[in-house]
């Protein structure tokens, strides 16, 4: 492969990570609910990692429950919600184009009688905070407002849309879908004002199979799983040492590189940009997204599809928007109402500390070579 733009869907495991997971596998392997002497250290070393990644978010370390994912984060903040706030409404308030690990689980609560308001974003691709506040209702028990949009690199305004929310004197609670956030933009869940925010291993150089929501203390909130009482009774089963370690380093580490990891990222982003617009006539950037490791653009009259195949023939790998769409329209570029032409022609490239310039460049050049060799279609 000459060159990866597609670490928004996933990242490589860094060499910490791996570490730390084979230790834990191979010397640290105990129950970490056994009384005896392998037991106690492995419970000691789960409290260690769980402290690790509670420095790394800012949060106390029993504000941490692990999940396997994101989107288990996700589907436990908002089952979980609407169960603690029954008597509150039932009426959710979240974006159009949040990630479907939170619009599946609305669309299936509007399925058992819930009525979700989807706000708009707007060809930038930002969400206005005034349609926020006009609707909030008495009977709103949820509001689900991502960090930052996996497909455009939208920095959301959370903090804000918290203040609107608490001001009004809503009882809703507050999730923040934070995995494409996390050691990529600095904020603490306290500093958002969330009640509830999930993130996940794999987008940070962690295995995949690991993740974790927030829970703010004093928050009454219903377990996901009951069994043997794992994560405080909050979600049940044998914690995944192994996993668990291999996060803890990650989130370590990249929080003490994210100053200097964030800067190149926006340093290779803006290269990007520069030279794709260059080297392709008519490609532009889709929204103004921010965020240093996500970059849209759009060659108006190409399929993003068949540039995508084009360039990963050669070596060079770019999204056609999130990975979990599988060759599906994405419905973040759809909310933005682009032309039809604008809208066929996307491609989300992202970045990661490790891109380097002569990837930017070999991208630049097959992009070149597509734009020369494809042709556009006339709709
Ligand atoms: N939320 C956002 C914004 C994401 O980008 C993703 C993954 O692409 C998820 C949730 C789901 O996370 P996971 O893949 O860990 O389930």
């Amino acid at each position: 492969m000459t060159a990866y733009f597609d670490y928004a869907a996933t990242t490589p495991v860094r060499p910490e990570a791996v570490e730390a997971a084979v230790q834990a596998m191979t010397q640290g392997w105990g129950n970490p609910s056994a009384r005896h002497e392998l037991g106690s250290r492995a419970a000691a070393d789960l409290s260690a990692w769980r402290g690790q990644i509670a420095r790394g978010l800012g949060c106390a370390p029993e504000e941490l429950y692990f999940t396997s994912c994101g989107t288990e984060g996700d589907n436990w903040a908002i089952y979980g919600a609407v169960e603690a706030g029954k008597r509150v409404g039932k009426h959710i308030i979240t974006t159009a184009y949040e990630h479907d690990a939170v619009l599946q689980p609305c669309k299936e609560l509007e399925r058992r009688g819930y009525e979700v308001t989807y706000l708009k974003p707007n060809r930038d691709g930002e969400i206005s905070l005034d349609d926020l506040e006009a609707a909030l209702r008495p009977d709103t028990v949820l509001v689900s407002m991502m960090l930052v949009n996996n497909e455009l690199g939208t920095v959301l305004p959370v903090r804000q849309a918290v203040d609107i929310v608490r001001r009004s004197g809503s009882r809703a609670l507050f999730h923040c879908d934070a995995v494409q956030g996390f050691l990529k933009i600095p904020f603490t869940p306290a500093e958002l004002g969330v009640d509830l925010l999930s993130i996940s291993g794999h987008k940070i150089q962690a295995p995949k199979g690991i993740g974790a929501l927030y829970i703010r203390k004093g928050l009454k909130f219903p377990p996901l799983i009951r069994g043997g009482g794992q994560e405080n009774g909050m979600r049940s089963g044998t914690e995944p040492t192994a996993q668990i370690a291999a996060f803890a380093a990650a989130v370590e580490a990249g929080a003490r590189e994210m100053e200097a990891a964030t800067a190149h990222m926006a340093r290779m982003k803006e290269r990007t940009l520069d030279r794709l617009t260059q080297a392709v006539p008519g490609l532009k950037q889709v929204g103004t997204g921010t965020a240093p490791h996500i970059l849209a653009v759009t060659m108006p009259g190409y399929k993003s599809e068949v540039v995508v195949r084009f360039l990963s023939d050669r070596g060079v790998c770019v999204s056609s928007g999130s990975a979990c769409h599988k060759g599906k329209a994405s419905h973040v570029y759809a909310a933005l109402n682009l032309p039809k032409k604008e809208l066929d022609g996307v491609l989300r490239i992202s970045f990661s500390p490790r891109t380097r310039e002569e990837e930017v460049d070999a991208l630049a050049q097959a992009l070149a070579q597509a734009g020369a060799q494809l042709f556009t279609s006339l709709s």
